[in-house]
């Protein structure tokens, strides 16, 4: 082998090196830059309307859940953001029976963002438009549960909407996943989960939002946290990445205290994720644990952190981002 060669063998080594870092580095980087767009003006007063009492505490299957569900469909549509296909005009519908503890007809709101060049790879983002409703003359507006999830996802989307509509977008596909009757029996979850709009075998990741927006007791002296549930149970590389996004961009204080297999609060088990986790599906769960006014009147939009619920809509937004970018899903354990 001559030295012309060699020379040349070393430059095209080094240019794939370099090239591939370059593409490594490029998608969290761009998934950082990208979720600057997302405004704490927008989210605090989508969410003090979400969590008005104007919205009747958006119990699931009651005659007010379209109050909530016709908000964030309209929403979507205004955006220009497609319905998932197989939905009624957005509105994927549970009738009335289906579950026990449904009193009428309710329906899940499933908007989605086809990815480019794989397309076929589906990340889910879910939390639950529904609450308590309307009990002795009290209305529940869940600001936190799980108004900050449900605002969280919509600008989220509407982030991906502007990226897009500038030429940047996203290689797979990402599914903006309303669901109704957590509070009752995570219904609407496991409704999807049964019919999925876009197949499960294809879902690569479920991301599931469940209160964010508020500091728990044990961190009222670190403010910038965030508990993470099940990252690592079925996708150890989920978590590699989840962390790699935060450690380089957020730098958040991820709490893992709640992922003991034998945790006694089972968090695992009793949010949305747990429908996609049971199918295989990696997920994460981001949850700011509870506070004195969880599942209370007192859970209201005045007492919502809105520059901590940004920042943790940032982090999820770019998580997202990188996920559905990068070369490879996180490979099954
Ligand atoms: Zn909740």
């Amino acid at each position: 082998m001559n030295k012309l060669i060699i020379l040349a063998a070393l430059a095209f080594g080094f240019a794939c090196k370099s090239q591939q870092n370059v593409a490594v580095k490029d998608t969290s980087v761009q998934a950082y830059e990208l979720s600057q767009y997302i405004e704490e003006n927008e989210i605090k007063e989508m969410l003090y309307t979400y969590a008005s009492d104007e919205f009747k505490g958006r119990e699931a299957g009651s005659e007010f859940e379209y109050i909530a569900t016709e908000y964030i469909r309209d929403f979507y549509k205004d955006l220009g953001i497609a319905a998932a296909p197989g939905t009624q005009d957005y509105y994927q519908l549970i009738p009335q029976g289906t579950y026990s503890r449904l009193s009428g007809d309710a329906n899940n709101v499933v908007a989605y963002l086809p990815g480019t060049d794989k397309a076929d790879e589906v990340i889910v983002l879910s939390a639950h438009l529904d609450h308590l409703g309307v009990h002795n003359g009290k209305t529940y507006n869940g600001a936190d549960d799980d108004g900050s999830g449900t605002i969280a996802i919509m600008n989220i989307a509407k982030a991906m909407k502007k990226a897009s509509d500038k030429g940047i977008k996203p290689r797979r596909t990402i599914v903006f996943l309303h669901v109704t009757g957590e509070e009752k029996g995570l219904y609407g979850s496991h409704y999807y989960a049964e019919n999925p709009l876009l197949p499960l075998e294809n879902t690569i990741t479920n991301l599931n939002i469940d209160m964010i927006g508020r500091v728990d007791d044990e961190h009222k002296n670190d403010e910038d946290y965030l508990y993470l549930i099940g990252s690592e149970m079925l996708s150890k590389e989920l978590k590699q990445v989840s962390d790699e996004v935060n450690n380089k961009h957020f730098k958040m204080n991820f709490d893992y205290r709640f992922d003991a297999p034998n945790d006694p609060n089972r968090f695992y088990y009793r949010s949305d994720h747990y429908n996609f986790a049971k199918n295989g599906i990696p997920v994460i769960f981001y949850f700011n644990g509870t506070h004195d006014d969880y599942h209370k009147d007192s859970d209201t939009a005045d007492k919502i952190n809105y520059p901590l619920l940004t920042k943790r809509t940032k982090l999820i937004f770019a998580t997202a981002w990188t996920l559905a970018n990068r070369e490879n899903k996180p490979a099954l354990d």
